[in-house]
């Protein structure tokens, strides 16, 4: 071998740390991921563990083994945590402790009692084990960001294996009493997978972090952050240059004398007034209608394959149900009206921004005949010209 088996220790535990300082520094610029310190936590201890165990092959003392024993597996039942906590974003800390303390429960008797090559088996076995379970709640959230994950879950399962094999020499020569840290083969070729893997693995849960920030970065850019509906971008990026059919309505809505609710019970009611008739918008949404917020109290709703007469129809149904609700601001119950414009559909087709347009016109005439009601865009236009004909 060109190194001996220490240096490949310190080399793992040098990159060891470098990535553990690596994923802090990755968790500093975001704190909603906290898996990347979770697995940094995990790194922090299986280093210290790394460092026990070169002393130990050094010192072969049984304390020194326990303790090494004691840091692998805590460090690696946290970083199994930080694979669960990336695919849930909940940290399960009963479960990394009942994992660590198994590990350490098979493993650590045998070496206080002398068994030192049968400890050797249950550490390897148990690490091994808790790499296949962290690979498998990465391998379970895959859909996510397919090419990073899967990359990681199989690096985990190499590291794993490279375990299973340093588990399977020791049990092939069967010899219960070592007196000395294992050295064979395989112990070689899991130091190195380790190294590499591990590697890899930091790598690869920074990429998947920026993935996380940049898929976050698109959502929050096209949401609304009060209601949570669209924002007035969204939609016009959606519908923006889409010629609309005979089966699409568009529905504009302004919340009435909504400066008065501000004016009178403060900006925060006004929010929450706000909210409360994005709830009733969202409920009252089929899955392929689209509902935004075009900014201040005034909302849109795009309905597609609507029947003529339809669209109309739902809009009402939204204006009576706002008008019933009960809204609540301190020990107050507020009742609020929204009046409504409805641009149904036509066979000639329009574009979005006029269908638009058309809705702002119905909804302005709803406004002048006294709010809290809904106007169609298309009297605005058939009724004149009726006149004009009957007139004439
Ligand atoms: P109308 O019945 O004619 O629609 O009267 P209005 O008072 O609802 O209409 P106006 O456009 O005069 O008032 C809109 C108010 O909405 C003015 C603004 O302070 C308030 N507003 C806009 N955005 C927000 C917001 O995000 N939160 C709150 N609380 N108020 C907002
Ligand atoms: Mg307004
Ligand atoms: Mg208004």
């Amino acid at each position: 071998m060109m190194l001996d088996y220490n240096s490949l220790l310190l080399a793992l535990g040098v990159s060891a740390t470098c990535l553990a300082v690596t994923l802090m520094g990755s968790w500093l610029v975001r704190r909603a991921e906290t898996f990347l310190l979770t697995g940094a936590f995990g790194l922090v201890l299986v280093v210290a563990g790394i460092f026990a165990y070169a002393f130990y092959v050094e010192q072969p003392e049984r304390m020194l083994g326990a303790g090494s024993f004691v840091l692998f597996h805590a460090g690696f039942a946290t970083i199994w945590g930080a694979g669960y906590q990336f695919r849930t974003g909940r940290l399960p800390i009963s479960g990394i402790v009942v994992r660590a303390l198994v590990a350490m429960a098979i493993s650590i008797p045998p070496m206080i009692a002398g068994l030192d090559g049968l400890a050797f088996m249950a550490d390897n076995l148990a690490i091994a084990f808790l790499l296949f379970t962290t690979a498998r709640q990465y391998w379970l959230d895959r859909a996510e960001a397919p090419a990073p994950i899967s990359g990681i879950t199989a690096l985990y399962t190499l590291t794993a294996v490279s375990f299973v094999l340093c588990a399977a020499v020791l049990i092939w020569d069967g010899k219960l009493v070592l007196g000395a840290a294992p050295s064979n083969w395989a112990e070689d070729l899991s130091i190195a997978v380790c190294i590499a893997g591990m590697t890899g693995i930091g790598a690869l849960s920074l990429a998947l972090h920026q993935w996380r920030l940049a898929a976050r970065h698109r959502i929050d850019a096209i949401t609304d952050p009060l209601t949570g509906l669209l924002n007035r971008r969204a939609l016009f990026d959606q519908y923006g240059v889409r010629a609309m059919g005979v089966s699409t309505a568009v529905v504009v809505f302004d919340i009435d004398h909504f400066k008065s609710v501000n004016d009178r019970y403060g900006h925060a009611a006004g929010d929450h007034v706000l909210k409360v008739f994005a709830g009733e918008l969202s409920a009252n949404c089929r899955s392929g209608d689209t509902a935004a917020r075009l900014g201040g109290e005034e909302f849109a709703l795009v309905l597609k394959e609507i029947m003529p007469g339809r669209a109309e129809l739902a809009a009402e149904r939204i204006r009576k149900a706002f008008e019933e609700r009960d809204i609540y601001i301190d020990d107050e119950v507020l009742k609020c009206t929204v009046s409504v414009g409805v641009a149904p559909g036509r066979s000639k087709p329009l574009d979005f921004d006029a269908m638009l347009g058309e809705a702002d016109k119905a909804l302005y005439v709803a406004k002048r005949a006294g709010r809290n009601r809904v106007e169609l865009a298309s009297h605005l236009h058939s009724v004149p010209s009726e006149d004009a004909r009957s007139a004439s």
